[in-house]
C-alpha cells in the first residue's frame, strides 16, 4: 500500500492541476495522498469540490494539509507540514493569508536584485509561470530564468541564485515553527517537520532544536525525503522512535518534469493509522 504524505499542485509551486495530480497518483498506484500546497488549501479543496461530479472508482484516498512556510528566530526557513486540521479555522486560515499576500512585494524584492546585477527578469515572467497559483513561490521565478534562457533548469536556477543563502533572497512574513504547530494543532490537525535535515537547501536544525520542537507538541518528522542523506534519516528515524512521534516518508512531489516521482519515498501504514486517528479537523475523502 503507497502511503504519500506530502505533494503540490499548481495552485502553489507544483506544475500539474490538481486534476492531474489525481490521475497520476493513480496510475502511480498511490493508496493515499496527501496534498500539501504550500499556505494554501485551495489545490485538494478543488479536488472536493469536484469530486461528486468525478466518474471515479474511489480508489485514491486523499489527505486534506499544507504546508505552512515557517522562519526561526534566527531567520532559518522551516516548513510545517499539517493535516486534518479544520479547514474553516479562522487563526490558520489568516496566517496562511499572510504569508500569501506577503510573498509578491516579497517576490518584487528578488527581482529587483537580480535586475541590480543584470540579471534580467520581471514580475510578468513570474506571473506568466505561476499563472493561477494562490502561493507565488521562488519556483516560479526559477522557472522564469528558465524561460528567459539565464539558466537551463530549476535546479541550476536554484543553484546560482535562489537558495536561501543567496545574497538574492529574500524572506517573507511567515510564522516561527511554534506559532504554525499551536495553531494546527488547535486546529485539531497533526503537525510533521517537513525535511528537517535538508542541508542542500540551506542551514539546518540541530537535533535538540527539533527536540524542543516535539515539546511544544510538534507529532512527528519526515525522515525519508529525497533531500535526507542516509545519516539525516538515522538521525531523525532514532529521535523518532525514542520520542515516540510519527517518522514519515514522503515525494514532496511538484511534477514530473522537475524530475520527481509520485511515492518514491513512502510512510508505512501503521505510521498513518496514528496520524489518520490523532487528526480530528476534518475526515479524508476518497475520489
Ligand atoms: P519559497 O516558498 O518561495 O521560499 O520556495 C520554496 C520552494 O523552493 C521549496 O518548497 C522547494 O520546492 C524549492 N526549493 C527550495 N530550495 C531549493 C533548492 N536548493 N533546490 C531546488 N528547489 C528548492
Ligand atoms: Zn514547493
Ligand atoms: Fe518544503
Ligand atoms: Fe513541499
Amino acid at each position: 500500500m503507497l502511503i504519500d504524505l506530502h505533494s503540490h499542485t499548481h495552485v502553489s509551486d507544483g506544475q500539474d492541476s490538481p486534476k492531474e495530480l489525481v490521475e497520476y497518483a493513480k496510475e502511480a498506484g498511490v493508496a493515499v495522498l496527501a496534498i500539501t500546497d504550500h499556505d494554501t488549501l485551495n489545490g485538494w479543496q478543488q479536488i472536493q469540490d469536484s469530486s461528486d461530479s468525478l466518474q471515479s472508482n474511489r480508489e485514491l484516498t486523499i489527505v486534506p494539509g499544507a504546508e505552512i512556510s515557517c522562519r526561526t528566530s534566527s531567520g532559518m526557513s522551516v516548513h510545517m507540514l499539517g493535516y486534518l486540521f479544520d479547514p474553516h479555522n479562522a487563526p490558520l486560515n489568516e496566517l496562511m493569508a499572510l504569508t500569501r499576500d506577503d510573498r509578491i512585494p516579497r517576490m518584487q524584492k528578488i527581482i529587483e536584485l537580480l535586475n541590480r546585477a543584470d540579471i534580467e527578469v520581471t514580475f510578468d515572467d513570474v506571473v506568466a509561470q505561476s499563472g493561477s497559483a494562490a502561493t507565488v513561490g521562488r519556483p516560479h521565478l526559477a522557472d522564469a530564468l528558465v524561460a528567459r534562457g539565464v539558466v537551463n533548469t530549476r535546479n541550476d536556477a536554484f543553484t546560482r541564485f535562489l537558495h536561501n543563502d543567496s545574497p538574492f533572497y529574500v524572506g517573507h512574513f511567515a510564522p516561527t515553527p511554534k506559532e504554525a504547530i499551536v495553531a494546527i494543532k488547535a486546529a485539531g490537525g497533526v503537525s510533521v517537520l517537513a525535511h528537517g535535515l535538508a542541508g542542500s537547501r540551506g542551514a539546518i536544525y540541530e537535533i535538540s532544536e527539533i527536540e524542543a520542537l516535539i515539546s511544544q507538541g510538534l507529532d512527528g518528522v519526515e525522515v525519508d525525503h529525497r533531500d535526507h542523506d542516509d545519516h539525516s534519516r538515522a538521525a531523525l528515524r532514532e529521535l523518532a522512535a525514542s520520542f515516540d512521534i510519527f517518522a514519515t516518508g514522503s515525494s514532496d512531489y511538484h511534477g514530473a518534469g522537475v524530475g520527481q516521482r509520485l511515492a518514491m519515498e513512502v510512510t508505512a501504514p501503521e505510521v498513518w493509522e496514528g496520524i489518520l486517528a490523532r487528526g480530528s479537523g476534518i475526515e479524508v475523502f476518497t475520489v
